[in-house]
């Protein structure tokens, strides 16, 4: 069959993307009914939506903010990063994962990943731990948990912090317990293509009261009205104090309470999307000319992303050409992520590229194929399809 970019006929006529929010009647009545109370903001639903997302991941504690990165943020903040603080992160991830350590003060540290299962490599992170490292924030790319345990077993005794990077991860559990809840402190992302939505939203979960009282002042401008945390008392009812410099970083009631309802799908999320997994697994696992990410025993994946690597040697064509004919297919294959020190601004401060040989690799040779719980069983077939008629016509 003739590639549609050498003009054949493609393999679908509407185009698929690589992924897409779910958000159906409930979900629209949940956020109607909130518009038209009391509270649009700082209200009774952002609480109970923590509670929920609390519970869920079994920590003490949730803190949801306007969006992800601000949660970032907000744990940097919490960990006490600032000025000469070195923080270790993977390059294989979303901006926003080292950007938060830049609004910090911090200088990110990027480790090398392990090339079978993609994530951040304990061995690596090892090497980068200097007596400025304040903190690690390992990343479950693509939606598998990292080695928790052996990142916590190369920093015992250290006050290193663990914030762990589970924007692709909720569900995940890592040796049956689901990731959240098993480090200092652990964020979601509610951005529309994870694994729910707020719209835009992130939280931060942890179980130590401290870190919570910060991130609670931090996401209001670190101003509070606690008569325990007030350094001047009984001023009058109308009395709040800043104490620190904090930001505007809340989410909306109505956002909270399309996450509320959304956590009622949730099952449903993860079924579907690990259905469409075990399909593409055993669809791709003889198809020459590409690698299927390795899956670590320890990880119960509920995966955000299904990357690939292409077998490079294999094929005629490199990435941006076979990028190029999926997208003549009207299959909206994507590339996640383009290694962070390779941006320009991250280049101005100094990144040399070569850093992370094994990232680097990945990155040229890696497709995020189309995963989202809304995919029917016919989208999943065309997305195969599309894989067996473009990797054979361009293998060696
Ligand atoms: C989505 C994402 C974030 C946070 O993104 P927001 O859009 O700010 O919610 C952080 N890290 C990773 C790896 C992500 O994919």
């Amino acid at each position: 069959m003739k590639p549609a970019i050498l003009g054949g006929a493609p393999i679908r006529t509407t185009s698929l993307p690589y992924a897409r929010q779910y958000v159906d009647d409930d979900d629209c009545l949940a956020v109607n009914k909130v518009l038209k109370s009391a509270f649009l903001t700082t209200g009774p639903k952002v609480k109970e939506f923590e509670e929920e997302i609390a519970n869920y991941v079994k920590a003490k504690y949730a803190v949801a903010f306007s969006n992800g990165t601000a949660a970032l943020h907000g744990a940097c903040y919490a960990a006490g990063i600032g000025g000469g603080d070195e923080v270790i992160t993977t390059p294989i991830t979303f901006a926003a994962s080292s950007n938060c350590v830049l609004y910090s003060g911090g200088t990110p540290v990027f480790a090398d990943i392990d090339e079978n299962t993609f994530n951040i490599d304990v061995d690596e992170i090892a090497k980068k731990i200097t007596n400025k490292t304040k903190a690690i924030i390992p990343v479950d790319y693509t939606g598998q948990a990292v080695d928790i345990d052996g990142i916590k077993e190369l920093i015992k005794g250290t006050d290193i912090v663990i914030i762990e990077d589970g924007a692709h991860s909720l569900g995940t559990k890592y040796k049956g317990a689901r990731v959240g809840g098993l480090v200092d402190m652990a964020m979601f992302s509610f951005h529309p293509v994870k694994t729910i939505t707020t719209g835009e939203g992130g939280i931060i979960t942890t179980n130590n009261e401290e870190y919570y009282t910060k991130l609670i002042n931090f996401r209001s401008h670190c101003i509070t009205r606690d008569i325990d945390q007030l350094i001047n008392k009984d001023i009058g009812g109308w009395y709040y104090e800043q104490l620190d410099l904090g930001y505007n970083y809340r989410m909306t009631d109505f956002q909270a309470a399309l996450g509320i309802s959304q956590m009622k799908k949730i099952d449903w999320f993860i079924q579907r999307r690990k259905e469409i997994v075990e399909r593409y697994n055993e669809a791709f696992k003889d198809l020459e000319g590409v690698i299927l990410q390795e899956n670590a025993d320890f990880s119960d994946t509920v995966n955000h992303l299904y990357v690939i690597k292409l077998n490079l040697p294999k094929l005629k064509a490199d990435r941006k050409e076979i990028f190029d004919a999926f997208q003549a297919e009207n299959i909206g294959v994507y590339v996640h992520y383009i290694p962070v020190y390779w941006h320009p601004y991250y280049q101005k401060l100094g990144y040399k590229k070569g850093l992370c040989p094994k990232a680097e690799e990945l990155y040229n040779a890696m497709l995020t194929v189309p995963l989202f719980p809304a995919m029917t069983d016919n989208d999943v077939e065309d997305v195969i399809k599309g894989f067996y008629k473009i990797i054979n016509y361009y293998r060696k």
